[in-house]
């Protein structure tokens, strides 16, 4: 024997190793970088770049990785083990998928593995589920287990085997690695891998006229002569009515129809009259793929598409900045019907909670069949159907998500991303933690031509700043639609209001005459509360007033984990104010009230009007969001209260009146970015109100009157507001003057998390002193048992120092865990985080 046999370990494998070259392969998990696999012989010539193939890693774990490149050297320091098997004879992702999913990779600091797992849909992520079977000649004796060991082995023992999931409910617990293990070392059990492939097409029984009787005649002369089995010739009735109806007859439906049984089509089957044929479907309802706009542009609208298009033509990113109810959304139909018939595709991206039935069945009238929706809410075969038949460009237009940028475009020529400010276009978590919005501009970049167009009413710092310093092109809208003004807004000043027991008073007595007047001239309210931000502040019982920071303009945090109150702007702390600055009293209470308990008191207050809730708890079924504002629409609820839920892309015709309960709560928040995000809001929720004919009301209840966000609500000032905010942002270096990561550890210890933090923070100390703020601890410094610690990094913005700021992170998070008690501290890197 030959020692190249005796080393080959693959023996049943009629290759060598590597002879079909090498291909580095990305597969779904956190990897450093990429690994390298070694193509056998007779795979040569189907392991293609954008394929899924079945490959080993360690001992017996299996994935399905998508080959990234093929390469002809082997890695210098070790030796690629074999792929074990193709998966798909066409690739599933273009060049393009795989360059965006390396610069997000790069760009957001985690690994390709991981984005590749947020890009794909679920049922192209094979799924290798372990699967634990019970050794039978273990026998019953559990007496030499622990506790653990014994729950597991003996549902092993009834039900001889146990995925790695019902392992993990059994227990109550995602540690059951090292349990398994000793199992297996025990010999109670044995591992089984399962690799399957989880998409299957959906089957339909069709009904289908036999050939004979296809002419008139025959059908005539069949249906004259019959005489025995009428039900028989009902069913044969209703099937001929079907068909000139819809065109195509499904057996259930006919059943249904009809209401015949299954023995009489057999009867009509036997006859040879019909024949039945499964066939695969489309789950995507069929509507005809057809252009059709029904209304003209007004004429500032038609200047704004003029703009757009001029703009567009030196810019790769137009920045459309349109008050609310200017007709934005015209705009972009216009646009899209120029690439439609360019024969381009189109991406239109909106914020998850934004996608309602409203604006899909707006765009379904004018684009018919060339559009597909890609949103969370829809099945894993409806996305792996839009998957593909984007990937074929039978779709032109994809309404959806952040996560719609990851589909397999093959010729996309633009992007919109309407509402672009919105903070939900950011991923939190898992990694990818990437911004939807920048992505699709990345992306669109690899496509010869492509165009972005970002649209907004309350457009983010940094885009405007991009607009007005030409990096974007800007187009402005400033004449909401049908001579509509902009609505009256009116602030309530809470302090001066008298009541017996002040921790109540959400409704004020303006507010409550205000909402009496509306609906009792059977229009429509909508109550903002923004219930986000579990961080209480405090407030002078008497006087209301609010503790701020000496350097800032900003409200202090109350850290119920210290006791200590805190300034977000400038990282200042105070001990907790005991007497009140402005009036001198003692008594101070923690404002923090929810939507819940607001419609409460709504109810009692309003006893005969219909009330209804709109927040996180109430739309949590697939259809409760769409329901609740058909219901609205409707007119079937007077009073809507909600959280930024009822602001996001919403168009009712009979709001009257909008109040915002708690201006104070938007701008306490802790953030350098409360007061953008405040104003977007405030200006926003006032939108909702007076769209048509009427001048809208808006009641803004706040103890801050003269706070200078307000102001520029009241006066609709976008401008007012991003001048003096820019200008801020200029001060303390923030975007958009720098850059900003931010950096979360967690850990179970307390001072395990901090000394970690610390020592990180230090050994980036000589080189970054001047752009690390912090490490400190965040406001709420526990989560789910794991404490916390933050730093926040202000880079400069040269992509140079920033490349290279990034590389220092990742090895600095390296250093940090090998250090022997730092080894369990996660680190959690945001890039741009919001
Ligand atoms: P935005 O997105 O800027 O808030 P929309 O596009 O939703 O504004 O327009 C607000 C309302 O005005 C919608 O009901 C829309 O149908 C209507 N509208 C806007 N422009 C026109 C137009 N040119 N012709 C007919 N209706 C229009
Ligand atoms: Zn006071
Ligand atoms: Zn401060």
């Amino acid at each position: 024997m030959s020692n190249s046999i005796l080393n080959n370990e693959a023996s049943d494998n009629p290759s060598v190793s590597g002879q079909g070259g090498y291909a580095e392969i990305i597969i779904p998990l956190a990897l450093p970088k990429n690994y390298t696999w070694a193509i056998p012989e007779h795979l040569e010539d189907t392991v293609k770049p954008g394929c899924r193939v079945e490959v080993n890693l360690g001992k017996n774990k299996k994935y399905a990785g998508i080959v990234k490149q093929l390469l002809s050297e082997k890695p210098e320091f070790f030796e690629p083990k074999d792929i074990l098997n193709i998966i798909d004879v066409e690739p599933v992702v273009f060049e393009q998928q795989m360059k965006l999913w390396e610069w997000i990779a790069s760009y957001y600091m985690c690994s390709e593995g991981e984005v590749m797992a947020a890009a794909l849909p679920a049922h192209f992520k094979l799924s290798s589920e372990t699967i634990l079977v019970y050794n039978e000649e273990y026998g019953d004796d559990f007496s030499t287990l622990d506790h653990d060991e014994y729950l597991v082995a003996e549902a092993l023992l009834i039900k001889k085997e146990l995925k790695l999931s019902e392992v993990q409910e059994l227990l109550d617990s995602s540690h059951v690695y090292p349990l398994i293990n000793r199992l297996i070392n025990k010999k109670v059990c044995f591992v089984w891998e399962a690799l399957k492939q989880t998409y299957s097409p959906k089957k339909e029984t069709y009904v289908l006229l036999n050939t004979d009787y296809d002419n008139e005649d025959k059908l005539s002369e069949l249906l004259n002569n019959w005489t025995r089995a009428p039900k028989q010739l009902e069913l044969l009735l209703s099937y001929i009515h079907l068909m000139k109806t819809s065109g195509e007859v499904i057996k259930s439906e006919l059943l249904k129809k009809s209401g015949a049984s299954d023995a009489q089509l057999k009867g009509l089957v036997e006859k040879k009259i019909l024949w039945t044929e499964k066939r695969t479907i489309d789950r995507l309802q069929y509507l005809p793929r057809e252009v059709q706009i029904d209304f003209r542009l007004t004429e500032s609208q038609e200047s704004a598409l003029q703009q757009i298009r001029d703009q567009m033509r030196s810019k790769q990113v137009c920045l459309l900045y349109g008050i609310t109810s200017s007709g934005k959304t015209n705009i972009y139909i216009k646009l899209i019907e120029d690439l439609i018939r360019q024969g381009k595709q189109v991406l239109y991206m909106l914020p998850e909670i934004a996608l309602t039935s409203q604006i899909i069945r707006r765009l379904q009238k004018h684009f018919g069949g060339y559009i597909g929706i890609y949103h969370s809410r829809f099945s894993q075969n409806e996305r792996v159907e839009i998957w593909n038949k984007v990937k074929n460009g039978e779709l032109r237009v994809v309404l959806g998500a952040r996560s719609s940028v990851f589909l397999p475009f093959s010729d996309l020529g633009l992007v919109i991303c309407d509402e672009e400010h919105d903070t939900s276009y950011k991923q939190q978590d898992p990694a990818p933690r990437y911004n939807g919005r920048d992505a699709a501009i990345y992306f669109a970049g690899l496509f010869n031509n492509a165009k972005v167009i970002l649209g907004s009413g309350t457009p983010s710092i940094e885009s405007y700043y991009n607009a007005t310093t030409g990096k974007y092109g800007l187009v402005e809208l400033m004449q909401r639609y049908g001579e509509l003004r902009l609505p009256l807004i009116t602030i309530i000043d809470t302090k001066k209001i008298v009541h017996k027991d002040r921790n109540k008073i959400m409704l004020s007595p303006s507010l409550v005459e205000a909402v009496n007047e509306v609906i009792g001239r059977n229009r429509q309210v909508i109550l903002f509360q923004n219930r986000r931000g579990y961080s209480p502040y405090q407030v002078c019982s008497t006087c209301g007033w609010i503790p701020q920071c000496k350097y800032c303009d900003v409200s202090l945090t109350f850290h119920k984990l210290t006791n200590k109150l805190v300034c977000h702007y400038c990282g200042t702390t105070y001990p907790p104010v005991l007497t009140c600055a402005a009036c001198g009293n003692h008594t101070f209470m923690q404002r923090n009230f929810g939507t819940e308990r607001i419609e409460e008191q709504l109810q009692e207050t309003f006893p005969d009007a219909k009330v209804a809730r709109m927040d996180i708890d109430t739309v949590r079924g697939k259809n409760a969001h769409d329901v609740l504002i058909q219901q609205f629409e409707q007119k079937r609820i007077d009073i809507l209260v909600g959280t930024q839920m009822v602001v996001k892309g919403l168009d009712f015709d009979n709001v009257d009146l909008v109040g915002i309960l708690d201006a104070d709560g938007l701008l306490h928040f802790a953030d350098f970015r409360v007061n953008e995000r405040a104003f977007q809001l405030m200006e926003q929720v006032s939108g909702r109100a007076g769209r048509k004919e009427e001048t809208g009301k808006v009641l803004v209840q706040t103890s801050q009157p003269a706070h200078p966000v307000l102001q520029f609500v009241q006066q609709h000032d976008y401008k007012g507001m991003f001048r003096v905010e820019l200008e801020k942002r200029k001060q303390f270096s923030y975007p958009p003057f720098s850059r900003i990561i931010h950096l979360s550890f967690r850990h179970k210890m307390k001072d395990i998390v901090e000394r970690a933090a610390r020592e990180f923070a230090d050994a980036l100390r000589n080189r970054y002193e001047a752009w690390l703020v912090g490490p400190a601890e965040p406001v709420v410094g526990r989560i789910r048992n794991q404490y916390l610690m933050e730093l926040l990094v202000k880079l400069p913005r040269d992509t140079k120092t920033i490349v290279q700021c990034k590389k220092d992170l990742l090895e600095q998070m390296a250093i940090l865990h090998q250090h022997k008690s730092f080894r369990s501290v996660t680190v959690v890197p945001d890039v741009d985080a919001v």
